[in-house]
């Protein structure tokens, strides 16, 4: 005899919950996932009233997801969020090219205006032409750095309020892991943050922060979403690797163990002599940085100047003091990396303009 949905106990059950082991009929599990995301969302009051929020697209099974989702509870839950998609380009043929046809096709299917900012126009290097450069080896910690800076900038083109990302409970747990491994104690304590802000920069969050990689893919599959699903040719990362493996072993013999990890990380708590580096902003792109010289502008004039290695590793620290007060090196490859302080004005115009019967002051900052 078929088993019958346990949540209805109508219709017949079709699928078993990776969460919590229940067998359930397919509408259920949407309506459970779907509900659980907006929990997360209001418990924790992620979003304003009229916020424009940017959905971190890469076309892969987990922004595609979280763009549906997103659509879906702002209509239902009214809300009144203006969403878009927000893609970084990081110019790798054969994987990031396929991956964004993806988010052009969800743009349609979502009716969501999709911003694309590439590495070749920010910084005028694509990840290709980095590899090219500085080999297999360190390319990973380009592709991070410039990442992080292109969702701020892409956020301010378009005057969002926040982002969010599709990272799941799996990728937070095994960021917890990795952090207790590494000894990483400030990484620890912000990495279990729902939502991240600071001094005036765009606010990230997590929605999915307790949605399982497993329901993600099964809501994609149920859904029939379209998404593109190979992994980056230049990333293995191996130290997550490792966390990633460890973590399903622990999920295949007690499912709760990933909920758990994330429950015991934001229980810890990190002691306040453990010191926060203090946060300034770039002297040569304007961005937050605990520097002078913040990181991308390192790995630039090492580009650049065809020394890759400058901003790599222990030599970091040091670099970024020899670089203070100095103009950066151009080669005949080099764009005008803009100025955030330009990023912000111009989003402040947009601002001003999309009002109506304007009273706002674009000249005081922060309106
Ligand atoms: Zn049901
Ligand atoms: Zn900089």
């Amino acid at each position: 005899m078929p088993r019958v949905c346990e949540i209805c106990q109508g219709a017949k059950a079709i699928l078993r919950r990776p969460k919590t082991g229940q067998s359930i009929c397919k509408e259920c599990f949407f309506r459970v996932f779907e509900t659980e995301v907006h929990n997360t969302i209001v418990d924790n009051k992620l979003f304003r009233r009229g916020d424009r929020v940017g959905i971190g697209a890469s076309g892969g099974k987990d922004s595609t997801v979280l763009a549906y989702v997103m659509k879906t509870l702002n209509e239902r839950y009214d809300y009144g969020l203006d969403l878009f998609l927000l893609s970084v380009d990081e110019g790798i043929s054969g994987y990031r090219d396929d991956s964004l046809e993806t988010v052009k096709r969800n743009k349609e299917q979502y009716e969501l205006p999709l911003l694309i900012v590439s590495y070749e126009q920010l910084y005028g290097w694509s990840m290709d032409a980095i590899v090219e450069t500085v080999g297999r080896k360190n390319n990973c910690t380009f592709c991070g750095v410039f990442r992080r800076q292109a969702l701020d900038r892409g956020a301010l083109m378009l005057d969002l309020d926040h982002i969010v990302t599709g990272h799941n409970a799996d990728d937070v747990a095994e960021t917890i892991l990795m952090n207790i491994f590494r000894g990483d104690i400030p990484r620890l304590g912000r990495c279990t943050e729902i939502a991240t802000s600071g001094d005036g920069y765009i606010t990230r969050s997590k929605p999915f922060k307790y949605a399982y990689e497993k329901e993600i893919v099964m809501y994609a599959y149920f859904r029939k979403l379209d998404y593109f699903s190979t992994e980056c040719t230049y990333s293995p990362n191996a130290y997550r690797g490792y966390a990633r493996e460890f973590l399903k072993d622990l999920e295949a013999v007690r499912p709760s163990a990933i909920l758990d990890i994330i429950h015991s990380g934001e229980a810890m708590q990190v002691a306040s002599e453990v010191k926060l580096p203090s946060q300034t902003s770039c002297e040569r792109c304007g961005y937050i940085s605990s520097n002078r010289v913040c990181k991308a502008c390192v790995l630039l004039e090492g580009l650049e100047r065809g020394v890759p290695q400058l901003g790599i590793g222990k030599s970091v620290k040091k670099t970024q003091d020899l670089l203070a007060g100095r103009t950066a090196t151009r080669s005949g490859r080099a764009v005008d990396v803009v100025h955030f302080d330009k990023l912000r004005k111009h989003a402040q115009e947009m601002r001003h303009e999309r009002c109506t019967g304007c009273t706002c002051d674009t000249s005081a900052p922060g309106t």
